[in-house]
């Protein structure tokens, strides 16, 4: 047989076909198609080589790798489309070296291409070692087909053997080719030996990520099931492995600090692993409510405009000019600085002047929430810093639970009655407080119950008191004092008609039409009906009036209802306070009328003194205060002093018991201003001389017969004027405080200022 053989060519996409395999395919190029008939009409052998690029459609002989292997066709089948399948059987490795055309298809002159055999030690040792390593293949599973491992396995001839490689393992047409088209045996084993060790390590490597990916899916599959098992038990215990997630997601949703956010997470977790039953489930259940309902982000926009805010301002109250003013240059200063160190505001004054709600109209017009919390009878830290939640039933305090209700970080939080918060052994309150107002400190503000820092810097705190006497001096240090004094009849009215009277209409749904209320019959609610420095027992007999015009109303025979003084004790009842109140309603020996700045105001007080027989002991009663007590001494020292001025005889005092008793001895009394007015009573006693009944005074007396300065002058004022005394006996030295007493009053009463204790008694006592 001649060297060389023509045999058609058919060029294969992407494949290489060896000797001694047995490979199908589908064909459908013209040129291919040709090729096989060429083949089928001759003796069955067609040449097929691997094309250089597979997705070339057109073919020249530059495309081709020019080795390739001899085929013979086992089974032609025909496809739909023209397309045929093949089945070849692989005879021997042939080289191209001659090409041309012909009936459409590529005709090739091919030569064999002989093994050559080189050393046969080498090539036994290169054999062996494939063997060995086909084995460790064989062993585990490798991504050539079983059969293709079994072949090799059984096959003993080494060209064989590479060529079997060659076809199973799954390498680059380029790799297969080299193999082909290699004539030395020797190498072809090399290459296979490599090949096979690459397979091996793939493998190797394969097992390796599998292991790894198997192990993450079974660690997945492993807390899968457990959460799978731990809600099947949660549903069998009756409670809801939705509520954790569920908190859990609000919790990481909420905007805490990092601190609280983890500490939240952490006792959701131990909450989780208890039963729902159990007593410290709730206690965290409970515990994270409170987290979640706390402001942790949240905040309003403070009111754009000062101008705006002053409206509001002027629009809540009547009069109280002066504290509109402080109130807006604070607002002014709070804006610009954004509150920082901005003092916290005090107002003090008697109960009903509108303390309370200046502070919310300062929230309405900053545009900000307001909570109100009272400390009146505060005893305890714990009130105010919370109990640690270890404590059966604990609660965060009050400012934590003032956060809570105001539900924005920056609200304006009044303090009401700072002045009423006392101390015992449990702490005291003042101490928290100090710590809450500093501003310095309050951005981390800690309660016992909710263990993490809350920020309370953005709040805008607010205090209130009836009198600075009680507050507690670090307090007070921190705080700006805004003085808030009683009003005036007209005053009253005024606020009545402006404010009161329309807001209890509408709560009480009557139109202002079907209500009136004249002047007169306010005069004669303000004058029979109420005594006090505010407006709040006003504000609750307007209420009352109203209640019972929509009582009337509601008959249906009337459609209006006017009140004037004439019909009012018909809704009100009897006049509870006659004109003139307390006053004495006769020139009275041993009485004299004192006035007296008291906590809801100023007020008058009667001062009674009795000189009996006795041993010259001195009895105090009504529930006096120290200071109280000893400007009585001073008093009486001051008269037995000058007993020879006034005409009394000096052995009288040695031989009489003084008592001096100052009525409603439910309230105390404290203070140095009824000096003068003990001392009056008292010569009126030893006199026997009566006291103007017309008359009231106020003045701190010394034992050499000085009057001194007093406090709370206005509201003295104020309180003498309700009573209608028209003589006011005061120290000289508050003259100047005069002009804070409103024109009414000082046009009706006539105030007489003395530097001494005689000229109160030339003035007061009649006949000395
Ligand atoms: P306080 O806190 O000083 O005891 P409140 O703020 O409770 O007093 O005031 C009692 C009532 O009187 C409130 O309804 C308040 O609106 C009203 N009030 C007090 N002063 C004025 C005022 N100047 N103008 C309008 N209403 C006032």
């Amino acid at each position: 047989m001649s060297k060389f053989q023509d045999y058609p060519l058919l060029a294969l996409r992407g494949r290489v076909v060896f000797p001694n395999t047995t490979v199908n395919f589908d064909v459908g190029r013209m040129i291919s198609l040709s090729a096989v008939k060429y083949a089928a009409d001759g003796d069955s052998r067609i040449f097929v080589c691997a094309q250089k690029q597979s997705d070339k459609e057109e073919i020249t002989d530059d495309d081709i790798f020019t080795s390739g292997t001899v085929v013979k066709l086992r089974q032609i089948t025909r496809l739909p489309g023209n397309n045929l399948r093949l089945s070849v059987e692989g005879l021997f490795r042939a080289t191209v070296r001659q090409l041309r055309k012909e009936n459409g298809a590529f005709v090739a002159t091919v030569e064999e291409i002989a093994p050559v055999h080189g050393d046969p030690s080498l090539e036994e040792a290169y054999f062996r070692t494939s063997k060995e390593i086909l084995k460790e293949i064989t062993s585990s599973d490798s991504r050539m087909s079983k059969d293709g491992v079994a072949s090799l396995d059984k096959c003993s001839d080494p060209d064989e053997f590479v060529n079997l490689a060659g076809h199973y393992l799954q390498i680059k047409v380029e790799q297969k080719q080299e193999l082909l088209e290699c004539p030395r045996t020797v190498e072809r084993l090399k290459m296979t030996d490599k090949l096979l060790n690459d397979e091996l390590e793939i493998m190797r490597l394969e097992r390796k990520i599998n292991a790894v990916v198997r192990q993450n899916i079974e660690k997945n599959q492993k807390e899968y099931y457990l959460r799978e098992q731990l809600k099947a038990i949660h549903t069998e215990l009756g409670d809801d492995g939705e509520e954790r997630d569920e908190l859990e997601e609000k919790i990481k949703a909420k905007g805490m600090s990092e601190e609280a956010e983890n500490k939240c997470l952490k006792e959701l977790s131990r909450m989780s692993r208890m039963q729902t039953s159990s007593p410290d489930y709730n206690v965290l259940r409970v515990y994270l409510d409170w987290m979640l309902d706390l402001p942790w982000g949240e905040q309003t926009q403070d009111t754009e405009k000062l101008s705006d805010a002053v409206k509001v301002l002027e629009a809540d109250h009547y009069g109280l000019e002066k504290i509109k003013e402080r109130i807006t240059e604070y607002l002014a200063v709070l804006k610009r600085t954004g509150g920082m160190n901005a003092p916290i505001l005090c107002f003090v004054g008697p109960p009903g002047v509108g303390k309370t709600s200046i502070a919310s109209s300062v929230a309405r017009a900053l545009g900000r929430k307001f909570v109100r919390m009272s400390l009146g009878g505060v005893k305890d830290e714990a009130e105010v810093r919370g109990h640690r939640k270890t404590y059966v039933g604990a609660m965060p305090g009050r400012i934590i639970s003032g956060m809570k209700k105001a539900c924005s970080l920056n609200p304006v939080f009044l303090l009401d009655e700072i002045d009423k918060i006392s101390s015992d052994l449990r702490g005291d309150p003042a101490d928290a407080l100090l710590e809450v107002l500093d501003p310095a400190q309050n951005s981390t503000f800690i309660d016992r119950y909710i263990e993490v820092p809350f920020d309370l810097s953005k709040v805008l705190f607010i205090t209130t008191a009836n009198s600075l006497d009680t507050i507690p001096a670090p307090l007070l240090d921190r705080m700006e004092i805004i003085e808030l004094t009683g009003y005036t009849h007209e005053e009253k009215r005024e606020i009545a008609k402006r404010y009161l009277i329309d807001r209890k209409r509408q709560a009480n749904g009557l139109k202002s039409t079907e209500l009136t209320i004249s002047d007169g019959a306010l005069d004669e609610i303000i004058e029979g009906y109420t005594m006090e420095a505010g407006v709040r027992s006003l504000e609750r007999r307007i209420d009352a009036v109203c209640r019972k015009a929509a009582v009337k109303l509601s008959g249906g025979k009337a459609k209006k209802l006017s009140v004037t003084e004439k019909n009012l004790d018909s809704l009100l009842g009897a006049r509870r306070y006659e004109r003139g109140g307390k006053a004495l309603k006769e020139d009275e020996v041993g009485a004299a009328t004192g006035l007296a700045w008291t906590a809801v105001g100023g007020t008058t007080l009667t001062i009674e003194v009795s000189a009996m027989h006795g041993k010259g002991d001195v009895l105090l009663t009504g529930k006096l205060g120290d200071v109280m007590k000893e400007s009585a001494r001073a008093a009486i020292s001051y008269i037995r002093t000058n007993s020879s001025q006034y005409g009394i005889d000096s052995s009288v005092f040695e031989k009489t018991d003084i008592h001096i008793h100052v009525p409603e001895g439910a309230t105390p009394k404290d203070g140095p201003s009824a000096g003068i007015t003990m001392a009056t009573a008292i010569l009126s006693a030893f006199t026997h001389k009566p006291v103007k009944k017309s008359i009231a005074m106020t003045g701190e007396i010394t034992l050499r017969g000085k009057v001194l300065p007093i406090g709370g002058l206005k509201e003295k004022a104020l309180a003498a004027h309700r009573i209608g005394i028209h003589d006011v006996i005061i120290p000289a030295d508050n003259k100047k405080d005069l002009e804070e007493i409103p024109q009414s009053v000082r046009d009706s009463i006539n105030f007489i200022e003395v530097t001494d204790v005689d000229a109160v008694f030339r003035n007061a006592i009649l006949g000395i």
